[in-house]
This record gives C-alpha cells, structure tokens and sequence, in this order.
C-alpha cells in the first residue's frame, strides 16, 4: 500500500528468495532448505539478492526494503553499499505486535503460487475465497507458516532481528508502528509517519 502510494517499489527478499526457488536457480537450490525449515538464509546469499536487485532502474527514486536487513551483518552491508551511492535512509518502520496475534495473521494467510499477493482466511479474503484475485490458481499455505515453524522464525527474530532496533535507534531512524489494528488502520498510521519526515 505504502509503495503505491510514494510511487516506489517494494523490495522483499523474502518475495525475490521465493522468486528464485521457483526459477530453479543455484541461489534457490541453496536458499530452500533453509526457508522451509523457517530458518534464515545465510547472509552472504542475502546480500547479494538485495544488492542486485536495487541496481534496477526502478529503484532510481527510491524503495522500500521490506524483510531486510534482519542481521547486524545485513544492516552492515547495506549502510556500505548506501555510503558508496550516496543513498540515505528516511526511516526504518518497526511493527510492533503482540506474539499470539502474529500467529493468527501467520498460520491463516494463504498465498498465489505464482507470487501475485497473500490473502488470510478471515482477516483478507480474496474475491473467491480459496483462489488468487488475479490469475485464479488454487491459494496454498506457505511451507514456513506453521505454528512450529513460525516459532522457530520468532526465535531467530528475536536473536538475530530485535538487535537491529538499537541499532537505527542509534541512528534516530527507527519509528516503531503499532501494528495490531486492521489494515487500514495500520497504513494511517505508517503514512502519518512518513508525513512527518517531510
Ligand atoms: P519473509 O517472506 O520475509 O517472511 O521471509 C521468508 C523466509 O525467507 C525467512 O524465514 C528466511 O528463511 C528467508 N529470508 C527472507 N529475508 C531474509 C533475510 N533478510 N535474511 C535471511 N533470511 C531471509
């Protein structure tokens, strides 16, 4: 919603890791074992996805990064490759969440196979429930979206993630965002954010 809004694109490495296990390549073959046991991928790979993909033209004006970075080392790399363009980061939004409700959001969300968006079983249900708005293939349950697996997930969020909190606090770029309401709810207050850094 935010990209569309600003008119930039969004840049989730968990949608281009995706991406890149449906195209068969290296990179994927690699990635997969990792992304089905909800683990994360080792940052090297990370890395260089992200970088690549920013090198597009239609990152010229801007982009939102979104799942990234998620370690010390990621954040390293990429406030690196940001000196050497001279890019500089507006925000870091943080979603605050309670744990239980972040589970119910995740073990009901049902995704298009073909990557054209996620839908939930109750909270966003797509025009004809069980089935992609936009090429009509049958929604499934991401590998990683199990209550074991989200677990696993958490726990590498907490170790690997939350330390990143400090990090662009230090930096007076973090804005946390309550992120418990509804959607719309949630994007009033993300745009209310961005207002104020103009
Ligand atoms: P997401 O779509 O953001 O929930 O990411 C799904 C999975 O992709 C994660 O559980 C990780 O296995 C992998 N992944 C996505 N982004 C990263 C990242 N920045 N660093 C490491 N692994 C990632």
């Amino acid at each position: 919603m935010l990209g569309s809004r600003l008119k930039i694109p969004q840049l989730s490495t968990g949608d281009l890791l995706r991406a890149a296990v449906r195209g068969g390549s290296e990179l994927g073959r690699d990635a997969r074992k990792y992304m089905d046991a909800g683990k994360p991928v080792p940052d090297d790979l990370v890395i260089q996805l992200i970088l690549s993909r920013m090198q597009q033209k239609d990152c010229e004006n801007g982009f939102i990064l979104d799942g990234f970075p998620r370690t010390v080392p990621q954040a390293d790399a990429l406030d690196k490759a940001f000196k050497v363009k001279r890019i500089k980061i507006d925000a870091v939004i943080s979603f605050e969440i309670e744990e239980h409700e972040l589970l119910d959001r995740l073990t009901g969300r049902r995704v298009c196979p073909n990557g054209h968006g996620e839908w939930h079983i109750q909270f966003h249900q797509p025009s004809n429930p069980g089935f992609c708005d936009v090429c009509h293939a049958p929604l499934i349950q991401r590998e990683d979206d199990t209550e074991q697996k989200i677990r696993v997930r958490l726990s590498a969020y907490r170790k690997d993630t939350e330390p990143l909190k400090k990090f662009y606090a230090d930096l007076k770029l973090l804005r946390p965002v309550q992120a418990d309401g509804p959607m719309p709810a949630v994007m009033q207050l993300i745009e209310t954010t961005v207002k104020e850094l103009s």
